[in-house]
C-alpha cells in the first residue's frame, strides 16, 4: 500500500482529500482509508438510531471506495456525539473520558493490515475542533514515531468538512474562537486566508 488516509469519520477522507485520492489512483498508486470513529450517530436531516446511521453511511463510504478503487477498513470507535460530547465547536478533548479512547486507537491501528503496509500515512490537522479529529491528531504523536522509524512518512491534512460546517458568507467566524478553515457560501475563500490560519496553527504547535 502506498498511501493510507486515517479518516476520523465516514466521508472525511473523500471530502478532505478527494482530489489527492484521484491523483494517486490515476498515477497507479494504491490507496487505503481507515475510518476510525465509524460508529456514527448523526445525520444532517434525520434523527435515526445510531445503528441505522452507521449502516447507511458505511454503504455510502463503500460506494466511494469501490468507485475509486480504494481499500477500506473500519476501526468502529463510537464518535464524539455518542461518547457524550455536545455538537458545539470547537470542542476540546475531555481527557477523563478519552484517555482510554486514545489508548484504544493506539493499540488497534498498528494491528491493521493497511497500517502495517502503508508507506505514507495522513492524519487530520483537527482544524475546526472536532474532538475525534483532535484525538486522531494526538495519535500521530505516538504513531508518527513508529511510521518514521520504519522509513515511512506522515502528512497532515485540513479538515475541510468541519470548516465548511462552520462557514459564514463573510468568510470568518468573527474572530471569536475557532481558527477555522472554511468554505464560504459563495465558494472557497482562498489560499491567502488558509495560509494565515495554518500559520496560526503552526504557531500554536510551537508554543
Ligand atoms: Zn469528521
Amino acid at each position: 500500500m502506498d498511501q493510507l488516509i486515517l479518516s476520523p469519520h465516514l466521508d472525511d477522507a473523500w471530502f478532505d482529500l478527494g482530489g489527492s485520492i484521484t491523483r494517486w489512483r490515476s498515477a497507479g498508486e494504491s490507496v487505503s482509508v481507515i475510518d476510525v470513529f465509524s460508529i456514527q450517530g448523526w445525520m444532517r436531516f434525520e434523527t435515526l438510531p445510531s445503528q441505522l446511521v452507521t449502516s447507511i453511511r458505511k454503504r455510502e463510504e463503500e460506494k466511494n471506495a469501490q468507485r475509486d478503487g480504494v481499500a477500506l477498513d473500519y476501526l468502529d470507535v463510537p464518535e464524539g456525539a455518542i461518547r457524550g460530547y455536545n455538537l458545539v465547536f470547537p470542542q476540546t478533548i475531555d481527557w477523563s473520558r478519552d484517555r482510554v479512547t486514545l489508548r484504544h486507537i493506539l493499540k488497534l491501528l498498528p494491528e491493521r493490515m493497511h497500517f502495517k503496509n502503508a508507506k505514507h500515512i495522513y492524519f487530520p490537522l483537527g482544524i475546526g475542533g472536532n474532538v475525534d479529529h483532535l484525538l486522531l491528531r494526538e495519535a500521530a504523536i505516538t504513531l508518527g514515531q513508529m511510521i518514521l522509524g520504519r522509513g515511512g512518512s506522515i502528512g497532515f491534512y485540513e479538515c475541510f468538512t468541519l470548516g465548511q460546517e462552520r462557514s459564514t458568507s463573510s468568510g470568518t467566524t468573527g474572530g471569536k474562537g475557532p481558527h477555522v478553515l472554511y468554505c464560504g457560501r459563495r465558494g472557497y475563500v482562498g489560499l491567502r486566508s488558509k495560509r494565515q490560519k495554518l500559520d496560526w496553527y503552526a504557531g500554536g504547535i510551537r508554543r
